[in-house]
């Protein structure tokens, strides 16, 4: 089957070329000169062709005719300017094969427009809409240029893995991995016994790539990992899910200066990619979805983020006259509505969080010299709040066997970790960036069910 595909067409200047197109109707009507008028959309890209079929084609009565919203069609023709408003070429059909008819009675596209809730019961249809093949497109988009970014900076690309017998970080709760009989499980000391599971020993999939990103910076230099990550918080929020993707770089000789100017280029560079290759969706998206998101991207190609301290920060939320549900001190944990307070009424730009408490930060993360705080940065966005959680990490054997007991962790289980500082330890930071975020903050779209094919969450696997 030989076919081009729409955004090949439209950004053809080969009129009066002849064309195979296939794809799927959004609309249909006739006009009375005789003629019927076909939206097919075939998400090659944001825009439907029109194509005009003559009332004289064999199959008019019969079938053209019949064609509504989701059916499948092959359209042969010539691409001619078009006279009528709205576009500026449409294809003059000779000949239109139906591939698959959708039954309009049945059919649960036919409105223009249905709720995102709505939407997400029928993620098997849904990519045919505007919006979620939008989000298809940016998504493939700043995929391709995460790749682009680290290769055209000599980082190297990592699989770490997916099935992991370490708890990582602590970051969530972990999935468990097991083939044992969950009807009976083998007991041995009135626990279940996973010296009888597949791997001889409890295993989980990874919350992180990190620990193992670690492992190659310290003999190659920079890295990254992109790939997916699991988290089973129950936290049925706009921001969580349980599948998400995460990119994580991680460098060699690198400070936490080092770590937050990469992670500004990072995010700079995406924005730019996409305000650059995915015009057309990002119009979109400033249309229907959030009328500031082009403004906003631009804007922060340009700018400089804003650098403050935790200190700094708790100081200007504990003067704020504002509501927090959660009262703020030094020490605690900022909430989101924290963040976002600090991103949207204080700066009204992205601020880099940086020098927590080590007390509210994961054990690997560098202590500073006040013995207090730890070489930790955030990157908050407004509308969101974290998209990025990055630190300089600890590279001090003493000080990481500390911090792992402090934690309550088992030393034993962190031994491969705790030896890459006692050979050839080196200063190394990096970060990680959840995807799924960094796509809602570029299209706007509110919730991150949204923003991934097929959306996990607490008590939706269905799809
Ligand atoms: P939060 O406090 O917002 O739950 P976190 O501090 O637990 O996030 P990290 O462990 O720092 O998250 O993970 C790094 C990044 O991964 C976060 O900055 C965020 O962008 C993303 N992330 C974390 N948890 C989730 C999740 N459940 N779903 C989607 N993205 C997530
Ligand atoms: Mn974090």
């Amino acid at each position: 089957m030989q076919r081009t595909r729409i955004a090949e067409v439209l950004s053809s200047k080969k009129i009066n070329g002849r064309f195979t197109l296939m794809g799927w109707v959004r609309t249909r009507r006739d006009s009375k000169a005789g003629f019927s008028f076909i939206e097919l959309n075939d998400g090659s890209c944001a825009d439907s062709i029109q194509l005009i079929a003559d009332q004289k084609l064999s199959n008019y009565k019969n079938e053209i005719q019949r064609l509504t919203a989701g059916c499948s069609i092959k359209a042969v023709g010539t691409l001619v300017d078009s006279p009528g408003k709205g576009q500026k070429m449409e294809l003059q059909v000779e000949e239109i094969e139906v591939l698959g008819w959708a039954d309009p009675e049945i059919y649960p596209l036919q409105k223009k427009r249905h709720s995102f809730e709505f939407l997400r019961t029928i993620a098997h249809l849904r990519p045919r809409t505007n919006t979620f093949s939008a989000v298809a497109r940016v998504r493939n988009a700043m995929s391709y240029a995460i790749h682009r970014f680290f290769q055209e900076k000599g980082f190297l690309y990592i699989h770490t893995p997916i099935i992991t017998g370490s708890d990582c970080e602590g970051a969530g709760e972990m999935f468990k991995v097991t083939t044992l009989d969950l009807d009976q499980v083998p007991q041995s000391g009135g626990r279940a016994d996973f010296g009888q599971d597949f791997f001889g020993t409890p295993a989980s999939l990874t919350v992180s790539g990190q620990l193992e990103a670690e492992i190659y910076a310290l003999a190659m230099g920079d890295v990254y990992t992109f790939g997916p990550t699991f988290r089973a918080e129950d936290s049925n929020t706009s921001r969580h899910l349980a599948e998400f993707w995460m990119v994580e770089p991680e460098m060699a000789f690198c400070d936490l200066e080092g770590n937050m100017d990469l992670a500004t280029d990072f995010l700079k560079y995406i924005f730019a990619y996409v305000l650059d290759n995915c015009k057309k969706d990002m119009e979109f998206f400033n249309r229907f979805i959030d009328t500031s998101v082009i403004e906003t991207l631009e804007e922060l190609v340009s700018r400089e983020f804003e650098y403050i301290t935790y200190t700094e920060g708790i100081d200007i939320l504990s003067k704020a006259k504002e509501d927090f549900e959660f009262p703020v001190s030094w020490g605690t944990d900022l909430q989101s509505e924290h963040e976002r307070y600090l991103c949207e009424k204080v700066f009204g730009k992205p601020i880099i969080l940086m020098d927590y408490p080590k007390e509210i930060k994961s054990f690997y993360m560098k202590v500073n010299k006040d013995g207090k705080t730890v070489r930790a940065m955030d990157v908050l966005v407004p509308k969101i709040g974290e998209i990025i959680g990055g630190s300089q990490r600890e590279d001090d054997y003493d000080t990481l066997l500390d911090r792992i007991k402090e934690a309550g962790l088992n030393p034993d289980e962190y031994w491969w970790y705790l030896e890459l500082r006692k050979f050839g330890s080196v200063p190394h930071s990096g970060f990680g960036l959840g995807f799924e975020r960094l796509i809602q903050f570029v299209t706007g779209l509110s919730n991150i069910r949204d923003v991934i094919p097929f959306p996990r969450t607490p008590g939706n696997v269905s799809f």
